[in-house]
C-alpha cells in the first residue's frame, strides 16, 4: 500500500517521474483558480513535518526497486512540497540512492524563506510558478494566505537563482483577462530577465477543466503572443507544445487495480491514453476499471474526456 509515492507517470516535460507527495490532500499556501484539484482544504503558510520523512524514504526506496529506473524522482502532488519541513532531508536522501535526479514543482510561495531556499539547494532541478509582477493579480489568481507578500517571494527567487547549481524552468500560467495585457507582460519580463541561471520559461494554461469556471484556457495563438512579447533569450515552450512521453517499459508487475486509478486520479485528471500508458495495461480493462468507478459515483468524465474524481 502506497502512501507518499505515486507513478511513475509521463509528464509533459520530465518524461518518466515518479512522484513524492508529501502533504494531506490539498495543503496549499494557494487556492488558484486554475487549480486542477479540489479546493484548498488546509490554506496555510506554516511549515509542518506533515508526515516521517523517514517513512517517505522507506517507500520510495520500495518502489525504486520494483520499477524501471525513472527519469526523475519529482516532488509534488496534492499540496505545496515547501510547507514539509523535512524536504530537506528527503532531497539529500534521494541523492544518496543515485536513482534518478531529484525535481521539485512548487508554487514559490515560501521562497522568501532562507531556510527554504537552503533545502532546495539540494534539488537537481526546480519548477517554481510566477504568474505575475502585480500583487493584485497575484492574490486575484492564486488567492495566497495573507501572511504572503509578492515582492518578497520574487526577491527570494532571485536569491535562490543566484546560487543554485541545478536548472530552473520558471512555468507562467497565463490567465486571459488576468495577467495577459501589455503591462502585466512587460513587468514579467523585467522580473525573468533579471534571473540569474534561468534555463527556461513554460507557458501553461487551463489545457484540463479547473475546479473553478472564472478562468478560460489561452489558446496556442494567445501563448504564442505572449511568448513574442516576453522577447526573452531563454528557450520559452507552452503547454501545447508538449506531448505525453509514453513509458519505455512496463512500469508495473501486476495488473491495474481500481485503487491505481483514483490515485493517479487523484492528483491529475488523465484521458484513458494515459491511464492505460501509466499503467501498462489494456484499453479494455482501463475501460473496465473506469466504468466501475464511474459506476460507484467516485470517477467522472470532463468535457474534454479526461478522467477525474468526482467531487
Ligand atoms: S495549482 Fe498548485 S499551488 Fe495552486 S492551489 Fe492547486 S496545488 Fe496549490
Amino acid at each position: 500500500m502506497r502512501t507518499y509515492i505515486f507513478g511513475p507517470v509521463p509528464s509533459r516535460r520530465l518524461g518518466i517521474s515518479l512522484g513524492v507527495d508529501l502533504t494531506p490532500t490539498k495543503t496549499c499556501s494557494f487556492d488558484c483558480l486554475y487549480c486542477q484539484l479540489s479546493k484548498t482544504r488546509f490554506h496555510t503558510s506554516t511549515r509542518s513535518q506533515f508526515c516521517d520523512p523517514e517513512c517517505v524514504i522507506t517507500e520510495l526506496k520500495a518502489v525504486l526497486s520494483e520499477i524501471a529506473r525513472p527519469d526523475w524522482i519529482t516532488i509534488s502532488g496534492t499540496g505545496e512540497p515547501t510547507l514539509h519541513t523535512g524536504l530537506g532531508f528527503i532531497l539529500a536522501e534521494i541523492k544518496k540512492l543515485d536513482s534518478a535526479p531529484s525535481c521539485v514543482i512548487t508554487n514559490s510561495s515560501l521562497m522568501h524563506l532562507p531556510e527554504v531556499r537552503q533545502e532546495l539547494m539540494l534539488a537537481d532541478r526546480l519548477l517554481p510558478t510566477v504568474t505575475t509582477v502585480n500583487q493584485r493579480s497575484f492574490e486575484r489568481i492564486h488567492r495566497p494566505t495573507a501572511d504572503l507578500r509578492l515582492a518578497s517571494i520574487l526577491e527570494g527567487i532571485q536569491l535562490f537563482s543566484r546560487d543554485f547549481k541545478g536548472s530552473i524552468e520558471i512555468e507562467v500560467f497565463v490567465c486571459p483577462g488576468i495577467n495577459d495585457s501589455a503591462e502585466e507582460i512587460a513587468g514579467l519580463r523585467d522580473y525573468l530577465r533579471s534571473l540569474p541561471n534561468l534555463e527556461s520559461v513554460y507557458l501553461n494554461t487551463a489545457v484540463r477543466m479547473p475546479v473553478e469556471s472564472e478562468i478560460s484556457t489561452a489558446d496556442q495563438g494567445l501563448l504564442n503572443n505572449f511568448r513574442t512579447a516576453l522577447n526573452l533569450s531563454v528557450p520559452v515552450t507552452t503547454a501545447f507544445e508538449h506531448s505525453f512521453v509514453p513509458p519505455r517499459s512496463s512500469n508495473w508487475n501486476r495488473p491495474a487495480l481500481s485503487s491505481d486509478v483514483l490515485k493517479l486520479l487523484l492528483r491529475h485528471p488523465c484521458s484513458e491514453k494515459q491511464l492505460e500508458q501509466v499503467l501498462s495495461s489494456a484499453p479494455d480493462k482501463i475501460t473496465a476499471l473506469l466504468l466501475e468507478l464511474a459506476g460507484q459515483g467516485k470517477v467522472r468524465q470532463t468535457s474534454n474526456g479526461d478522467w477525474t474524481l468526482t467531487d
